[in-house]
């Protein structure tokens, strides 16, 4: 029954399969020679096998699960290196005709305001966006053909890239909705969207059929097989997730890598992204009710193992978590974050924190210019570099680039130049003194001396207010 390649739901994410290896990984959990085993196949940094990683996810030594939050930490570094790239998520609707029964925007709860910005609201959202120093968003919108159809989505990119504000500008608009058609997908790329994103909830049918009741939502091969439809429509990055809470995280784990090595095997691309999102307390949602919550070590553990299985994907955490917990699993394998993020329609306008379209309880509550001053006492630079996607640097081009290890003399410098403008254009007296001295210091870890001369050259332009180069 289990072919990764096969473009069949229930075959490249088998149930059996899941079984068996939650039963090889309960097994050898206490087989510490084969433990240290993987986490030396994992040393070699080419990831993980869902199987092996499995093993190490059961595994309780903790000697061990040191070794492998040392290992994460080392491959984030190699990897990333201490750029930390920044997003807000901008609601467009909280129209929904789904059933999910952990969301408060699902079709049967009628107490919760519904609304749709119009293109006047998403212009008034953006720039207020803008104003904080934002250069890339993920649009949110619940599922609706009558209020939110395609059109809405694509009219709304479209005003997005078209503001321009100030010094301001949106150059990188990842979308996060409902899976849909290949030719919408088509429609997507052509309206030049960053990364598709859509998260699986859960990989267990049964439970994902419960927990989506009614609406499209519930057909679960639809859903799981959308990234193959996307990537078929010519959008090569992809973000996948999983709403931790809703089933035994081991089980989701298991399918989440499979579901990657699938995108590997037959597209020769794994996802660009994996979210990592814990169910929060929202308007009629009780967290409680779930029976699958997990602890914040369990979630750490999971974020470094995602981090030694799949090397290569960039790992988004949202304003759900708290700032503490932020600050571990950055550590261990996260490389972009929101920053004063508001998760209800038309919240980056109202004054006060509006909570009546609220799709979930923001944990991190802190302002963007709080969120880049805190990485950066971290030793992190803050990153709003959107240059790969433009430069045509996406799907496999872009792993290739991260494999070579050539992201130092690309990507460091791009940040270094991108908070330089946020230094210059929205930042805190306070923020832009700590910033200026973290450029200085950065600027000497750019190996070319040609790209480090470039980029010292573009860092005196800005500061002089020219802002004629995109990165
Ligand atoms: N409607 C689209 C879809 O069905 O995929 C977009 C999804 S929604 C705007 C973004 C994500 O929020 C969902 O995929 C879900 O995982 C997450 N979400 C929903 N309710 C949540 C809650 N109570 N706490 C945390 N995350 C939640």
């Amino acid at each position: 029954m289990y072919n990764v390649k096969s473009m069949k739901a229930e075959e490249f994410i088998s149930h059996e399969e899941i079984l068996d290896t939650l039963a090889y990984a309960e097994a050898n959990k206490d087989n510490l020679a084969l433990v240290d085993e993987i986490i030396a196949k994992a040393e070699l940094r080419q990831g993980l096998s869902h199987r092996d990683a499995s093993v190490l996810l059961a595994c309780e030594d903790a000697e061990r699960i040191a070794k492998i939050y040392a290992l994460a930490e080392q491959i984030k570094k190699d990897f990333y290196g201490n750029r930390i790239v920044m997003f807000a998520p901008l609601y467009l609707s909280n129209y929904c005709i789904n059933g999910c029964t952990y969301c408060p925007y699902h079709a049967k709860n009628k107490h919760i305001a519904r609304k749709k910005l119009t293109q006047e609201e998403v212009r008034a959202e953006v720039i207020a966006l803008q104003d904080m120093g934002h250069k890339r968003l993920a649009l949110e919108a619940g599922e609706d053909p009558v209020n939110n159809p395609l059109e809405y989505i694509l009219e709304c990119i479209k005003t997005i890239y078209s503001i321009k504000h100030k010094n301001g500008a949106i150059r990188r608009v990842n979308v996060n909705i409902a899976a849909t058609t290949v030719e919408d997908y088509r429609k997507l790329k052509e309206a030049g969207i960053g990364t598709y994103i859509l998260f699986q909830e859960t990989y267990h049918k049964e439970s994902y059929e419960a927990l989506h009741p009614t609406g499209p939502k519930h057909n679960y091969a639809y859903h799981t097989e959308a990234m193959d439809r996307a990537m078929e429509g010519g959008i090569d990055d992809v973000g996948l997730g999983v709403l931790f809470g809703l089933e035994r995280y081991k089980y989701e784990f298991a399918g989440l890598l499979m579901h990657a090595e699938h995108l590997e095997a037959v597209h020769g691309v794994g996802p660009h992204t994996i979210s990592v999102p814990r169910i929060k307390h929202a308007d009629d949602i009780d967290p409680n009710a779930f029976a699958n919550g997990i602890d914040d070590e369990t979630f750490a553990k999971l974020v470094a193992l995602i981090r030694i299985a799949v090397p290569y994907t960039g790992m988004i955490v949202s304003t759900r978590e708290s700032q503490a917990v932020r600050e571990k699993v950055l550590r261990l394998g996260i490389s972009q974050i929101s920053g004063g993020s508001r998760t209800s329609v038309g919240g980056y306008t109202e004054a006060d924190r509006p909570t009546d379209t609220e799709q979930f309880d923001v944990s991190d509550q802190r302002t963007l210019d709080e969120v880049v001053h805190w990485l950066m006492d971290l030793g992190y630079i803050p990153s709003f570099c959107t240059a790969c996607y433009r430069a045509g640097r996406t799907g496999d081009r872009f792993m290739e680039l991260c494999k070579s290890k050539q992201i130092q003399n690309c990507c460091h410098p791009n940040a270094l130049m991108t908070l330089k403008e946020y230094l210059v254009d929205y930042a805190s007296e306070e923020t832009r003194a700590i910033g200026e001295k973290l450029i200085e210091a950065e600027l000497l870890n750019i190996p070319k001396e040609n790209v480090r001369a470039v980029c010292a050259d573009h860092l005196k332009k800005i500061e002089e207010g020219i802002r004629d180069f995109r990165f």
